[in-house]
Formats: structure tokens, sequence, C-alpha cells
């Protein structure tokens, strides 16, 4: 989905959510100045030898927003609307997911403008190489530490751990998160945003006395994130109507089988004609009768507009910015339960920031040990967030972005910042 120039900004978002949350804090204003902003961004642009001879100049970005809790931490996107903006806004919610769960650790994110569907796997390889050369002064396991993201994926991670290992004389998988098992990832990383998404959903369905079982469910973008949630719920008993991705959709009332639909995907490139499936649109998706909804794509899916039109009770924002402002007001005033992306996705930095400690101990833990440890954290994350929104009578979101606050805020007073 394209992020068009009269999309609302997710910078501009980000920014009026913190300030209100200072506010409701009654924190020092120059708190929310502070936040407002990375506290480092760069922009770099680099040539990258193309298959028939020719040379392309990329432009990439890295925003470290704040490491009052620890390094900068957060993915690098590839993406052919990658903008200053995003990146920053996307490096605020980094800073923010981080201390909602806890996390001894701060915000950033990069990303690099491209298309990463045209490009063979040899210009990839070079792209990401080149991209790591390029911010290689200002990352490293102590100061920042990227991961994926949208496009990118555990062999974008390796190769970028390679480069930077190479520049530095020695293996430093520190540096990076999200890597392949071979070189220093973890178990249950690559499925640890969609796992972490199901059980943020599942305690809030325990809240609204809502079960799971037999829950009907709509999945908006069917990557790394809404893949996994899908078959994570469906195992849980919950029937998935619908699934949409950046091609078209499928729904079937009776439930899809999501990993039928992934093979599907895998052959064709789209959910779009899965076999018992009739087509659906993104807009159809979000109006249909069900229980929840999990937008797990691009920023800006629910508008306004569409938000009109939502019937689910609850919304569980396994992609990062997907609601607009305006839309968050009429889901509040409708009294759907958003799970806000800074608390329902922040199982992939959660598990990134697991790799991380066994990076830096060397000593390798087991998948099962990875979950439980993902599963303590997450409930106790929700419950924070949840028992804010209950004594604050705020929603979810606001809820979350003044745990966040309010744990960076205290790091920033004792630091001396502010
Ligand atoms: N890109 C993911 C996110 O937006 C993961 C970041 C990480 O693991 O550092 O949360």
């Amino acid at each position: 989905m394209a992020l068009e120039e009269t999309s609302p900004n997710p910078l501009r978002a980000a920014q009026q959510e913190i300030r209100k949350a200072v506010q409701a804090l009654n924190l020092d204003p120059i708190v929310a100045d502070l936040l407002s902003e990375p506290q480092r961004f760069v922009e770099v642009s680099f040539p990258v030898k193309m298959d028939d001879g020719s040379t392309r100049v990329f432009k990439g970005y890295r925003s470290q927003h704040n490491n009052a809790l620890g390094p900068f931490k957060g993915g690098i996107r590839f993406h052919p609307e990658v903008n200053a903006d995003e990146v920053k806004a996307l490096s605020i919610w980094m800073s923010l997911k981080c201390a909602v769960l806890g996390l001894p650790l701060g915000g950033g994110k990069g990303g690099v403008k491209c298309n990463p569907k045209e490009l063979s796997r040899r210009e990839l390889e070079e792209l990401s190489r080149a991209y790591v050369r390029s911010i290689a002064q200002v990352i490293g396991p102590e100061k920042d530490v990227p991961a994926p993201d949208v496009y990118t994926n555990p062999q974008v991670m390796a190769w970028m751990a390679d480069e930077f290992s190479s520049l530095n004389g020695y293996n430093t998988f520190g540096v990076i998160t999200g890597k392949p098992l071979e070189i220093g990832g973890s178990a249950g990383r690559s499925e640890a945003t969609g796992r972490g998404c199901v059980f943020a959903i599942r305690e809030a369905c325990a809240r609204l006395s809502i079960p799971l079982q037999n829950a009907t469910v709509a999945v908006q973008g069917f990557g790394n994130a809404g893949s996994v949630v899908a078959r994570l719920l469906h195992e849980m008993g919950a029937r998935i109507i619908a699934v949409t991705d950046s091609t078209g959709g499928a729904y079937r009332s009776e439930g899809i089988d999501p990993i039928s639909l992934l093979e599907f995907k895998q052959q064709t490139g789209s959910v779009k004609g899965a076999p018992g499936t009739t087509p659906l649109s993104n807009e159809q998706l979000f109006a249909l009768e069900c229980d929840i909804i999990i937008p797990a794509a691009l920023e800006n899916a629910i508008t306004a507009a569409v938000a009109e039109d939502i019937r689910a009770r609850i919304i569980a924002e396994a992609a990062n910015g997907p609601t607009t402002p305006e839309a968050d007001k009429i889901l509040e005033d409708k009294g759907v339960l958003v799970i806000p992306d800074i608390l329902a996705n922040a199982g992939g930095v959660t598990v990134s920031y697991f790799e991380w400690v066994q990076n830096l101990t060397n000593y390798y833990w087991t998948e099962e040990e990875v979950n439980r440890r993902l599963e303590e954290m997450m409930v106790r994350a929700f419950q924070d967030v949840y028992q804010m929104h209950l004594d604050k009578k705020v929603s979810m979101r606001d809820a979350a972005y003044m745990v966040a606050v309010n744990r960076i805020a205290g790091a920033m007073k004792v630091r001396g910042w502010v």
C-alpha cells in the first residue's frame, strides 16, 4: 500500500501522542521536546553495481531516537516509500516499545528507499552490505543494534553482520539481531512478533470475556507478522475468516487454513485466488463482522473512513502505526479495544533483546526457554498497560504511551538530561 502525499504523517502523530502522555503524567514539557526528535539522524547515499553493469545510487537512513535506557535498537526497512519522517516515527515507536516491555534498550530505526522485489539476490546482497558500510560508524553492539523490518529478513541480517564483522576485524554478531541460527540468531526470533501479538490478544480476550475458541479473525497483511498470528490463532481454535496482502484478499466464512494459505502465497505470490476462498478488498476486510482485526502491514491502514465501518471488538496492531489519530478517536468512541503497536508487536524486539543477550554471553537458549520468557514479558507488559488504562480511564494507546514515556523520562532524569 502506497503512502501518498496526503497520508497523515506518522511522525506528527507520534509527537502529538507523546505530548499528550507528558501532560497526563505532569512531566516537564522539555521531556516532550526531547522525545519529539531523534538524538541523531543519519542520511546516507551509496552506489550499488547492478546486474546490467550500470550503477545506481540508493538513499538510506538511520534514526537514533533515544538511548536513555540502553543502546538504540530497531529494524531496517527496505521499501520504495521509505522517507525521513517515516523512519523517525518508527524510531520513536521503538523507544516506546522497548520501554513498555521494560527492556534495557533505546529506540532506533533504519531504512533504504528501494524495491527489493525488483532486485536480484546479488543486487540485494550488494545493497545490504553497502548500506551497512555507510552506517558502520554509528552502529555496534553497545551503540545501536539493527534488526529486520518490512521486506528485510534473516539473510539480509547475515550479510550485514558479515560486512560489519569484516570491517571490525572479528565476528561481531551482537551488532544485529534477527540473524539466521547458524550465526548467532535466536531460536524463536522469526516467529516472535506474531507470537507476542497472540499473547497480547489472548490477554485482551480474557479481560473482555471473548473465548478464543471460534472467535472470528481478519488479518490485513500476510508477511512475517500476519501469517504467524493467523497460524497461532488458528491453532488456538479461532476462525481466520479473511486475509489480505498487498496484492488482494481471500475470504471464507467457515475459516481459512493459514498453513495452506501460506503455501499458496509462496507458490503464487499472493493470497488472492486461494482455493475455496472468495476475493475481498482491504475496505471489505475492515468492515467485516468479526471479533478481532489484525492490521499487519504498513502505516495508515485504518483511516477515519475505515474506522467508521469497523465492527470488530478488538484491534491488535501487529504493524507499526496502522491507525491514524482521527481513526483512533472514532474507535475509542465506539468502544473498540485497540491493543497499540508499541505493545502488540513488541514480541519481535523482545526476542531480539534475548538474541543480543545470547550473543554477548555466547550461551544459547532453547526455543521453549525463549517462548516462555517472551510470554512472561508480554503478559507483564499487557498488565502494566491495562492497569494504566483502568486507573487513568484512558485508551490502551494513551496508557501504553504513559507507561513508556514515564520509564524513559525516569531514566533521563537520573542521568541528568532533564
Ligand atoms: N522491526 C521490528 C519492530 O518494528 C523489530 C525490531 C527489533 O527487533 O529490533 O519492532
